[in-house]
């Protein structure tokens, strides 16, 4: 079931959501469980049932980080290893894809990665007119290009395809002044801005995306996707998580 909202006109026309490959499998386990992505698909589906358009850059950590193989890399090439990472998160649009399918949803996925037999090729103007018309768009592949991450992706897409809000879920309720899984006097931030995020290296997305939202002012949600029904609470603009917004 929907919570009851007092209000359901969504606040944002259109927004980008960043999804991690880690909400597609169980915590502390690795790989696909199709409950997962079923459940947060519910709450994809409950937003976009409220108007909002919605495009969904999937992250592909549940299966494989480029990263992971720097020791090994007398036998695989750094670059090769992104390819990998990009190809993983097709994976997980593909599942994305089905599991929004099974409730009713339409939807593209698109790629950065031109994999013709699978998906269609990312094409800004396509995208947005799939949005337009209330399909909800995967973003796999990330930028298609080595050494960055899908935060990265999703910072870069939300600017071009001009959504309103960047939306980072996650399993914390938001930022933290430290590590809440670690410390345990880690304060809570509601609001904040671009500068302090900086000024005390908040970890909120990486570097590069963080950089490219302040520089074009595009604000960032960072939410807890556990909590079931927050998607459609930030959709609706209810107090949910942690903004942050452009500095004045
Ligand atoms: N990746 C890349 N370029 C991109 C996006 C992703 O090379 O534009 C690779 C990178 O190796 C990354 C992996 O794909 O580690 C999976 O993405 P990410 O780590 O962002 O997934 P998440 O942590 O969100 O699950």
């Amino acid at each position: 079931m929907t919570e009851t909202t007092e209000n359901s006109t969504p606040k944002y026309k259109r927004i980008i959501l960043k999804l991690s490959g880690e909400s597609f499998s169980r915590a502390g386990e690795r790989g696909i469980a199709m409950d997962e992505v079923v459940s947060i698909s519910k709450q994809i589906s409950q937003a976009s049932e409220l108007g909002c358009q919605i495009a969904v850059v999937i992250g592909g950590g549940n299966i494989l980080r480029g990263g992971q193989f720097k020791n090994e890399s007398a036998s695989i090439q750094e670059a090769t290893a992104h390819y990998m990472g990009m190809l993983a998160t097709v994976i997980n649009g593909l599942a994305l894809q089905d599991a929004l399918e099974s409730l009713g949803i339409q939807t593209r996925l698109m790629t950065a990665i031109h994999m013709h037999g699978v998906a269609e090729p990312y094409i800004r103007r396509k995208a947005s007119r799939h949005l337009e018309k209330g399909r909800v768009v995967i973003l796999a592949a990330g930028t298609g290009s080595p050494f960055v991450t899908t935060d990265t992706a999703a910072a870069q897409r939300a600017l071009e395809l001009e959504a309103n809000i960047l939306m980072k879920a996650t399993r914390v309720d938001g930022v933290y002044s430290d590590d809440p899984e670690k410390n345990p006097h880690a304060v809570f931030y509601r609001n904040l801005g671009f500068d302090q995020v900086v000024k005390e290296n908040l970890r909120v997305m990486d570097s590069t995306a963080i950089s490219q939202c302040r520089e074009h002012g595009m604000p960032i949600l960072v939410f807890n996707f556990k909590t079931n029904g927050n998607i459609q609470k930030a959709v609706l603009g209810d107090q949910v998580g942690t903004l942050i917004s452009p500095d004045r």
